[in-house]
C-alpha cells in the first residue's frame, strides 16, 4: 500500500495516476470522493461543501468512516492512498484497517515542494467540469479544449483554488497535516521527494522507491 503525502498542489493526484496504471492498482482520492459526493448533491457532499469551500477538512470521524468503506470494497493487492491520512487520528485509525485488509508493506512518499510554487500551481490548476481532467495554465495556456475528453471551454477553477482558499488550506497542512509525516517517520521509513522537477522525473524517483 502506498501513501502519496504532501500538501497541496505538491502533484499528489497526478503521480497517483500515473503509478495506478503503472502498478495497475487503485488510486484512491478522498478529495475526489468527497467532490462526486457534492454533485451527487449526497447528505456526505452536503456537509462537506462549505468545509472544502473554505479549504477547511472534513471532521475524523467522516473521514475514517468513508475510508472504511472504500477500502473495503478494493482488492487487497494494494492502493494508492491520495489525500488520507491528514491528520494524526486518521493515521493512527488507517494502520489497523489497512491490517485487516492487506498484509502489503505500507511505503509512504512524501512529495516537497516550495510554498511560493504551490500557490502558483494552484493558482494556474483548472478542472474540466465534464471529465474532471486536471490541467495546469502553466502547461497548457489554451485550455479551450481538454485534452482528455475533447470538450470545448469546460475548464473551472475550483472554489478551493481561489487564491484566499489556497493559504488556508496552505496553514491547514502546517498546522494540522504537517505531524502525520513526523509520525510514520517515527515508525518507520518515510521517502522524501522533491516535487520541483518535471512530472516524468518524479514518477522515475517514485517508481525506484517502490521496485
Ligand atoms: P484534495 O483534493 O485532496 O486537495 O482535497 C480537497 C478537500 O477535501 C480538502 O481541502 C478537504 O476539505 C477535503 N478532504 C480530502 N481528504 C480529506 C481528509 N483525509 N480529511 C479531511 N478532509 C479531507
Amino acid at each position: 500500500m502506498i501513501i502519496l503525502f504532501g500538501a497541496p498542489g505538491v502533484g499528489k493526484g497526478t503521480q497517483a495516476k500515473i503509478l495506478s496504471k503503472k502498478l495497475n492498482i487503485p488510486h484512491i482520492s478522498t478529495g475526489d470522493i468527497l467532490r462526486k459526493a457534492i454533485r451527487k448533491k449526497t447528505e456526505l457532499g452536503l456537509l462537506a461543501k462549505k468545509l472544502m469551500d473554505d479549504g477547511n477538512l472534513v471532521p475524523d470521524e467522516i473521514m475514517i468512516e468513508l475510508i472504511k468503506d472504500v477500502l473495503s470494497k478494493k482488492s487487497r493487492k494494494g492502493f494508492i492512498l491520495d489525500g488520507f491520512p491528514r491528520t494524526l487520528h486518521q493515521a493512527k485509525m488507517l494502520a489497523p484497517i489497512v491490517k485487516e485488509i492487506s498484509d502489503e508493506e505500507l511505503i509512504v512518499i512524501r512529495i516537497k515542494v516550495d510554498d511560493e510554487i504551490i500557490i502558483n500551481r494552484l493558482s494556474q490548476r483548472r478542472e474540466c467540469s465534464a471529465c474532471n481532467n486536471i490541467i495546469n495554465l502553466n502547461y497548457l495556456p489554451d485550455a479551450t479544449k481538454c485534452p482528455v475528453c475533447g470538450s470545448i471551454n469546460t475548464f473551472v477553477k475550483r472554489k478551493d483554488d481561489e487564491e484566499s482558499v489556497i493559504k488556508n488550506r496552505l496553514d491547514v497542512f502546517n498546522e494540522i497535516t504537517k505531524p502525520v509525516y513526523a509520525y510514520y517517520k517515527s515508525v518507520g521509513e518515510v521517502h522524501l521527494i522533491d516535487g520541483n522537477y518535471p512530472v516524468e522525473e518524479i514518477s522515475k524517483q517514485i517508481c525506484e522507491i517502490i521496485n
